[in-house]
């Protein structure tokens, strides 16, 4: 087992961004675990499977091999890299989070990845529940409305046509339903590193997160 550090956070708080970027500089592998609930999200919305603990959903997790591949994400042989993060996604994902069966399927793919050496892992319970003896653990955070403001503009780019107040209130409801779920919850992890982005730049996130990393591993 490698150097594990967790980054954990809410929806918007720049983890995946933050903890990409200080994944390449330090030449760390990343672990992107929303990815992964949104492969299952965006493949089971799409069979019409309802995010719902019963026999269908059981057999339609059972049939799916999440498979990761550099930075791309397949689901059996479908290449969902870029369909996971549309606004839809966003909308559906925590229901099918919430679900054990859905969060069994991935739990052991997500431990494996630190067999292959040092690695940075970001989500809701990577500290928590997959890491929980992790080298080292931050817990990134921002306003509602920092956080809303830069997913609207994220997907402004990508041509999706949404309100700034639609995805406010969106990301309001993410984080409630990924912080009251009976299993894995979004907490902080009481050893954690807590960081306010609101009002940083995230060049400054990566050079804080990179600096503490750095000073740890040495
Ligand atoms: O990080 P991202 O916003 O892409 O995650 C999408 C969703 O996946 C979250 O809102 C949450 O419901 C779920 N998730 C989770 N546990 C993780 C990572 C993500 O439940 N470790």
């Amino acid at each position: 087992m490698g150097f594990v550090i967790t980054v954990d956070g809410p929806a918007g708080a720049g983890k995946s961004s933050v903890a990409k970027r200080v994944a390449k500089r330090l030449g760390i592998r990343y672990l992107d675990t929303g990815a992964m609930y949104r492969a299952i999200a965006y493949t089971l919305d799409k069979k019409g499977v309802a995010p719902a603990e019963n026999g269908e959903l059981t057999r339609s997790v059972a049939s799916l091999v999440v498979r990761l591949e550099g930075q791309g994400i397949f689901v059996n042989d479908e290449n969902v890299t870029e369909s996971i993060r549309s606004y839809r996604v966003d909308r559906v994902v925590s229901g099918y989070a919430a679900l054990k069966t859905v969060r069994n399927a991935l739990l052991n793919l997500q431990r494996e990845q630190a067999e292959y050496g040092d690695l940075i892992a970001d989500g809701r319970d990577t500290g928590t529940v997959v890491f929980p003896e992790a080298d080292l653990k931050f817990f990134l955070t921002a306003s509602p409305e920092a956080r809303a403001e830069r997913r609207y503009k994220e997907l402004l780019r990508k041509g999706e046509a949404v309100l700034y107040k639609e995805v406010l209130t969106q990301i309001h409801e993410r984080d409630r339903a990924d912080s009251n779920r009976e299993v894995a919850p979004l907490r902080e992890p009481v050893e954690a590193i807590r960081l306010d982005t609101s009002s940083m730049a995230e060049d400054e996130v990566v050079n804080e997160l990179a600096f503490i990393i750095q000073s740890r591993m040495a």
